[in-house]
């Protein structure tokens, strides 16, 4: 049979019956879902083959010719491709799971499973009551949660839409245990933060995330951060960081987290590594160098990148004049501001772009400040994976919200031929499932949670743009998370809708 797939230079064609015996259930059971006919990209970076996919009690059962098989339901899959879900290891979704827990931004792109908590900031613990931080901004507005645990059981009793891991954020603790967040932390409110990230993590969070760009995090020394990283080192979880500094000083500021992984011994990840700003573009060549070597000396480190020029956080004033293009998503006083250029803004308002910028906080905005062809050789390497820091609450976000994925694997994989479809959704399902600690999901195996996408290699492609932010994705047939599908979305008045995810808490190593 003919299928017209993309990068089918590094296909070998097998036979549907290849696998004569299949691997998994016996054909006497009646399996819930099968996918039949596709080509399977496993998630290994392995080639492609051709095989049914067999699901049963939210597990992949059997991979091969099933045809003998029943089912309640079966998918034609042919000349499509059939991978795990993809995991977005960069989410700020914390919140949304309780506020808008059909995630349509995650299911039309493929999303199974996300990682929340990033950048220093998550839904627990709860601030002390006279503090806050501007960068909290980046969850939305609802009350944050006592602790891990707390957190962790609301969602599991409202029960996620996808699979969902959390972090807990260095800004968290240092806004639950200091009086002054801004100062140093005495021995004791040291103490009492490494006792919280303790208990957040015997809770079942994954790790711990930094955003040492943002208060309060910023006031944070390395000794600080090694004295935390240590902690997730005893349970073997991970440090994500938000670095120091993306313009200027990124190779210090990547130094700086390395640095702490080698004297903790904790692995980390470097959130959306980018160079901003054209004078440092470039220097990425430099981090990477010490990244590797880091890597050849046994340091577990790994970064993530989201495949887009622009970046988006928070509106802050001082990068006004830094940066020329800079549009904003967001804006509680001024919100006839959505979606409007800041140098608009400041000549309609008739001041220089700092000042409009302070008027419309608090606010968030996009920064166009970085070099598409390095975040293309970022994404290549082997260590890379992608998170695709969507802000779910911002009124117009930046695109990476609902195409990341998508854009991924029509923009980079097929258009740009960066890498195999077999190489890029490695990407991003085994290696963060192992770089996460994500037990039994991101392959297609035989016991894996049935995580499962099928795409249409020819036609997907992301559709959010700057302009029109939320279209959702074209060319994602089908999304099943734990073996219930969930795009396209299931019939209420004949499925009731009960929602497949599952809180993924830390299990501690074998
Ligand atoms: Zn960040």
């Amino acid at each position: 049979m003919n299928v017209n797939i993309a990068n089918n230079e590094t296909t070998t064609p097998c036979k549907l019956a290849d696998a004569a015996q299949p691997v998994g259930a016996p054909s006497s059971a009646k399996l819930d879902l099968i996918i039949e006919g596709g080509w399977v990209v496993d998630g290994s970076g392995e080639r492609r083959y051709r095989a049914d996919v067999g699901v049963l009690d939210g597990r992949i059962v059997a991979i091969g010719e099933l045809h003998q098989h029943t089912a309640v339901r079966r998918i034609d899959a042919r000349n499509k491709l059939v991978a795990p879900g993809f995991i977005d290891v960069h989410g700020h979704d914390d919140l949304m799971f309780i506020q808008k827990p059909g995630l349509p931004w995650k299911t039309t792109q493929g999303v199974t499973t996300v990682v929340v908590g990033n950048c220093g900031v998550s839904a627990s613990p709860a601030p002390l009551p006279h503090n806050t931080a501007a960068s909290l901004a980046l969850l939305g507005d609802i009350p944050l949660y006592a602790d891990m645990e707390r957190y962790l059981a609301t969602l599991e009793s409202l029960q996620p839409q996808i699979n969902v891991a959390a972090l807990v954020g260095h800004a968290n603790l240092r806004l639950a245990i200091m009086r002054d967040p801004a100062a140093e932390p005495t021995p004791q409110e040291l103490q009492a933060m490494q006792a919280l990230l303790r208990q957040s993590l015997a809770a079942g969070a994954v790790g711990f995330s930094t955003g040492l760009a943002y208060e309060p995090g910023c006031y944070a020394s390395q000794a600080e951060l090694e004295a935390l990283a240590r902690v997730a080192k005893e349970f073997e979880a991970l440090h994500t960081s938000h670095i120091r500094n993306e313009g200027n000083e990124v190779e210090q500021a990547v130094e700086e987290v390395l640095s702490v992984s080698r004297n903790s011994g904790c692995a980390m990840v470097i959130s959306h590594h980018k160079c901003m700003m054209n004078a440092n573009w470039g220097k990425s060549e430099r981090t990477i160098a010490n990244i590797d070597a880091a890597r050849a000396q046994g340091t577990q480190v790994s970064m993530d990148i989201y495949p887009y020029s622009g970046s988006s956080t928070i509106l802050i004033p001082e990068r006004a004049h830094l940066i020329e293009r800079i549009k904003i998503t967001w804006s509680t006083p001024h919100p006839e501001c959505n979606g409007m250029y800041l140098a608009d803004i400041a000549v309609q308002w008739g001041c220089d772009k700092e000042e409009a910028a302070r008027r419309l906080l608090p606010a968030g905005a996009i920064y166009f400040a970085m070099d598409e062809q390095e975040v293309q050789r970022i994404f290549q390497h082997p260590c890379c994976m992608v998170g695709s820091d969507g802000l779910p609450n911002d009124s117009n976000p930046h695109p990476r919200l609902w195409g990341t994925f998508t854009r991924i694997l029509g923009r980079y994989v097929r258009e740009d031929r960066l890498l195999s479809v077999e190489q890029a959704v490695r990407k991003i399902t085994s290696l963060p499932a192992s770089v996460y600690g994500l037990v039994k999901r991101g392959q297609i195996r035989p016991g894996y949670w049935a995580d499962l996408v099928v795409f249409d290699p020819d036609t997907i492609i992301d559709r959010a743009t700057w302009d029109e932010p939320t279209l959702p994705s074209e060319g994602i047939e089908m999304v099943a998370v734990n073996g219930q599908i969930v795009f396209p979305p299931p019939d209420p008045a004949q499925t009731p809708s009960t929602r497949p995810g599952q809180v993924l808490r830390r299990q501690p190593p074998a």
